[in-house]
């Protein structure tokens, strides 16, 4: 967890409430393969094709009723493989009340559709035996350099949007504001809140959104920008910004895929 915080500013699972959302979310992918439920029909017709091939980017849909919600960035979304682990991860957390959180979405006849047939395999015995193991330890020669080397890459992908319009909105170009304490270092200082806020509110991980911070900061100092605002003012409006850009991106197609 400390090498992960170091090298990418925030740990997946960190916390016991994130751990087990991630496990629940993965036993339903390790049920799934154990009964092949994929190859059902009605589960084909729930949840769409399991052969569709996995995407390197989804476009979620922030208000779509289709979908539970569970991990973050609408990840059930992203693939109909994922959306079985989610509603299943949804109705396995006890106490979720989960007929009446979703009632009148569509997504409540996924829940009543795996509730049955959790119901249905009680006591059954696997249908898959194999024996076969993924990536066995002793086979893996990726070193813990490379595997950040490419993560980093991943999550540090180009920033489609241009904000010189909205840090103007933000700071002040004015001669008068030289005086004041500069955009670039009032963005440093505010920098780590800010960034753990946004990633909560909108699922995207804090590598990319400290990258476009980064980024702003650049942007800052070539426009000289001061504050002449409240400090509170001015943060206020930040995470504004920030939240729209990285709405936006999400919009224009982001991917969180598991590394
Ligand atoms: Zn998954």
């Amino acid at each position: 967890m400390q090498l992960e915080r170091k090298q990418m500013l925030e740990v997946e699972g960190g916390t016991d409430t994130e751990c087990l959302r991630i496990l629940r979310h993965e036993a339903g992918h390790a049920l799934d393969t154990a009964f092949r439920l994929h190859f059902k029909r009605p589960w084909r017709e729930h949840f769409g094709s399991f052969a569709q091939r996995y995407p390197d980017f989804y476009k979620p849909k922030p208000k779509s009723r289709k979908f539970v919600l569970h991990l973050p960035a609408w990840y059930a979304q992203a693939h109909p493989a994922e959306d079985f682990a989610e509603t299943f991860a949804v109705w396995l957390t006890p106490r979720s009340r989960w007929r009446r959180r979703y009632k009148g979405w569509p997504a409540l006849q996924k829940l009543e559709y795996i509730d049955g047939l959790m119901n249905e395999l009680a006591g059954a015995k696997p249908r898959n035996r194999t024996r076969t193991k993924v990536e066995p330890l002793s086979e893996l020669r990726t070193t813990l350099r490379k595997h950040y080397r490419r993560k980093r890459e991943k999550y540090n992908f180009d920033w489609p949007a241009v904000y010189d319009r909205d840090l103007l909105r933000i700071f002040s170009d004015d001669p008068r504001h030289s005086s004041k304490p500069s955009a670039a270092s009032f963005l440093r200082e505010v920098r780590r809140e800010v960034r753990q806020i946004v990633a909560e509110g909108t699922g995207v991980h804090q590598y990319t959104i400290d990258h476009v911070l980064e980024n702003m900061i650049d942007r800052c100092k070539d426009l000289k920008l001061r504050v002449a605002t409240p400090a509170r003012e001015a943060r206020r409006r930040v995470m504004i910004v920030l939240t729209v850009q990285v709405m936006n991106v999400l919009h224009s197609g982001y991917h969180r895929v598991a590394l």
